[in-house]
């Protein structure tokens, strides 16, 4: 049976790129009567977090993307969380060892970047193989002996050449051997590196179709040499093209909204935005704009993946959303979703405690909650002239306040507040003057509830995002 996978890094919020490549996985398999697992790719220990993880299973969730296996519904080929999955990397990495295929690397980043200068003046490929990083059997010996810290790398070809991979919408793809590295497939820590752990956990997974963005082009030689030195098969490729924003760019952050939350949050529906996704680089045989997800897979051909960038146009998806809640809700399903989004009594629990104090009847809280419900602010300069600070000190308080809260994992207010003063005090600017733009930003209007508290309400996938639009 065919078995196809997604397999996110739990290192951020929740990506529409992950979505994206998640539905043609998704379809992929249903469309062949096969099967779709997630597993949770958590090698890197210093930028995983569980909140990561869980807000990736919720907004797969919310789009109705269902795995057969995964870390929350177990399954035959677990554990799906590669940091539960130490010791059957340590295991296949001794299996390489011992048949010659990888080395101990005792070499110190000093070294590294010494021999990776070398090779540069010395013209030619940059990458570094076995013949470059070997020591003298003496240096070896003695840096075993003295227990010093160490990694483990694959071989790879020494000699210039190609190496040719197949993919299923690209065909033959051939990669110069000279820039492949003598990858580390297990780190000093005894971890393994996302290279070693993939290509394990697909072949123990049973996958029998990869499709992933195409930023893993480069990665493929390396995965098949791999494949070849456990003798194992190798699963069929295919490289999906990036999102991109309007301007072509890699779709990204600073140019529109990427977390799944953001569109929740927005209102915009599940099938809405898994409709647009699918249009990405794919399109009906019909060529509709409009399909539900089961229509989708009813007619799903990968090799009807164009290779073009596909444009994310946030303007596009809305027209697609007005669609699907005009076309396919009654006023009646229309009112459910609603209540499901935020005109719910969660919500109003979270906006009355700011409220209570400032209104004598209850009409009074339309206008001072309005902002809470509501997408992106119209702003313009204008909107900033309470302030004292210039139009470039403007700029910066808010470029740094988007910043420095696009990691804050803990959304609290509290928390908020202490990067905002920090950030305050680093800039050396007043909070009574740095807190007015923010209002803005946040609120639209100076005269509202109190600023960290509107973020913590809001949320930070609104929050960053309105603070990132009153920039533009
Ligand atoms: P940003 O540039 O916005 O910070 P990023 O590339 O750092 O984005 P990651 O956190 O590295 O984002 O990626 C999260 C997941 O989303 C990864 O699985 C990645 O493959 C996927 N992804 C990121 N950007 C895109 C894109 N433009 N198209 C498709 N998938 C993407
Ligand atoms: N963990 C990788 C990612 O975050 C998976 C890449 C792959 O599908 O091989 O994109």
């Amino acid at each position: 049976t065919v078995r196809t996978r997604i397999a996110p890094s739990p290192t951020g919020d929740p990506h529409v790129g992950t979505a994206y490549i998640a539905l043609f996985n998704y379809c992929f398999a249903k469309s062949q009567g096969g099967e779709f697992v997630l597993r949770i790719e958590d090698t890197d220990q210093q930028r995983s977090t569980p909140e990561s993880e869980q807000a990736i299973l919720d907004s797969l969730k919310w789009l109705g993307l269902e795995w057969a296996e995964g870390p929350d519904v177990g399954g035959a080929h677990g554990p799906y969380r590669q940091s539960e999955r130490s010791d059957i990397y340590k295991a296949h990495c001794e299996q390489l060892l011992a048949a010659g295929h990888a080395f101990r690397c005792y070499r110190t980043a000093e070294e590294l970047n010494t021999l990776r200068e070398q090779r540069r003046a010395a013209g030619g490929h940059t990458a570094l193989k076995y013949s470059d990083l070997k020591l003298d059997e003496a240096e070896y010996a003695r840096r075993e002996a003295a227990g010093d810290v160490y990694v483990i790398r694959m071989h790879v070809p020494e000699e210039d050449g190609r190496c040719e991979v197949d993919d299923l919408l690209r065909g033959k793809i051939e990669l110069e051997w000279g820039q492949v590295d003598a990858q580390i497939l297990l780190k000093s820590d005894g971890l393994p590196t996302y290279h070693l752990a993939n290509v394990v956990d697909d072949h123990l997974m049973g996958i029998t179709h990869v499709l992933r963005g195409e930023e893993w082009i480069n990665s493929a030689p390396k995965h098949k040499l791999l494949y070849q030195y456990f003798g194992w098969e190798m699963p069929v490729l295919c490289h999906l093209p990036l999102l991109r924003n309007p301007d072509k760019s890699k779709l990204s952050k600073r140019k529109n909204p990427t977390s799944i939350w953001y569109y929740q949050r927005m209102g915009f529906m599940p099938e809405a935005l898994l409709n647009y996704l699918g249009r990405m680089g794919w399109s009906m045989p019909d060529e509709s704009e409009k399909f539900s997800l089961q229509t989708m897979i009813d007619h799903f051909d990968v090799t009807r993946v164009s290779l073009g960038g596909p444009i994310f146009d946030v303007e596009k998806l809305r027209w697609l959303n007005g669609l699907w809640l005009r076309e396919d809700c009654s006023v009646e399903q229309l009112a459910d979703r609603m209540q499901e989004w935020a005109l719910n009594r969660d919500m109003l629990l979270k906006m009355l405690p700011h409220v209570q104090s400032r209104i004598e009847v209850f009409s009074d809280m339309a206008p001072l909650v309005g902002f809470f419900l509501s997408g992106m602010l119209p702003l313009n300069s204008a909107s900033f002239s309470g302030s004292n600070l210039s139009e470039e000190e403007l700029v910066t308080l808010l470029q740094c306040t988007a910043w420095r809260l696009e990691s804050l994992v803990d959304w609290q207010r509290d928390r908020i507040f202490a990067e905002v003063k920090s950030l305050a005090d680093g800039l050396g600017i007043k909070l009574k003057d740095f807190m007015p733009p923010l209002f803005v930003a946040i609120a639209g209007t100076t005269s509202s509830i109190s600023v960290v508290d509107s973020m913590e309400v809001l949320g930070p996938d609104m929050s960053r995002a309105r603070l990132r639009h009153a920039i533009d």
